[in-house]
């Protein structure tokens, strides 16, 4: 486990004139940061991937897509390949968000599929696992977890994980202002490192990155980001506005 990182899922959010506005306000915040405790990175669409790399070509901040096509390249009308997005400057990728998983279909062997490639291609996955309210309810919260992470882990090799960041994101929480009590979100992250070790080898669960997601702001950022298997957000709505962003970064320094 390295540095806290925050994380921003612009998903379908910024032409790229509003996308060149909102990372060159982040520039400006970050060159004030006053540690290198946390690791910044921004998620834009396709479309803007390229501009947004270049105006970070300098900074810290890193830069990831936040979806790619499960092969190299050939006739698939519309979909974006790991080698387009390495082309474009990022060198990470969400894979397994709950928005894929729900409208676009995305199951457990196509997320492996998706992680195997990116890995193959040298990009840094964040990958989103969650379970949803009435997974919780029933008291399958920790099967979901479990079956989601053996199975997009499936033949990822432990040299392989340090390229693999974790988000727990739980469903219920995402986009809807119900974010997780740090307590409940404490609760899943040690459990994942748990799964981490069963499924590899004693302390492979502490080397792992795991990030929370789920209408993380700033003023419930600390509260999360304070609890010590939390290394860091996966943040949706919160990360369009350059202030609450930033805000979110100041409580990952604050408890770097
Ligand atoms: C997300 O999209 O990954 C997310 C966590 O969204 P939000 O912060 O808006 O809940």
């Amino acid at each position: 486990m390295g540095k806290n990182i925050i994380a921003g899922n612009w998903k379908m959010f910024k032409t790229n004139s509003e996308a060149l506005s909102l990372v060159k306000q982040l520039k400006t915040k970050l060159n004030k940061k006053k540690t290198e405790d946390t690791l910044v990175i921004v998620c834009p669409p396709f479309t803007a991937l390229s501009k947004v790399s270049e105006e970070l070509k300098n900074s810290k901040m890193g830069v990831g897509a936040q979806n790619m096509f499960v092969e190299e390249e050939g006739a698939y009308t519309g979909e974006i390949s790991p080698a387009m997005i390495k082309s474009a400057g990022a060198k990470y990728v969400i894979i397994g968000h709950s928005e894929r998983r729900r409208y676009f279909k995305e199951d457990e062997k196509l997320i492996n599929k998706k992680i195997k490639l990116a890995l193959k291609h040298k990009l840094k996955v964040i990958f989103c696992v969650g379970e949803t309210l009435e997974e919780r309810k029933q008291n399958l919260t920790q099967d979901i977890i479990a079956n989601q992470i053996e199975w997009g882990l499936k033949g990822i090799k432990i040299p392989e994980l340090k390229n693999v960041v974790i988000a727990y994101e739980p469903v219920w929480a995402i986009g809807t202002g119900k974010t997780a009590t740090p307590k409940q979100a404490q609760e899943v992250h040690a459990f994942l490192r748990v799964v981490l070790d069963a499924l590899y080898t004693d302390g492979t669960g502490k080397k792992m990155s795991i990030l929370y997601g789920g209408s993380v702001k700033p003023d419930n950022a600390l509260g999360l980001l304070s609890q010590q298997d939390i290394d860091g957000a996966l943040v949706g709505g919160a990360c369009l506005v350059a202030k609450d962003f930033w805000k979110i970064i100041q409580a990952s320094e604050k408890v770097g």
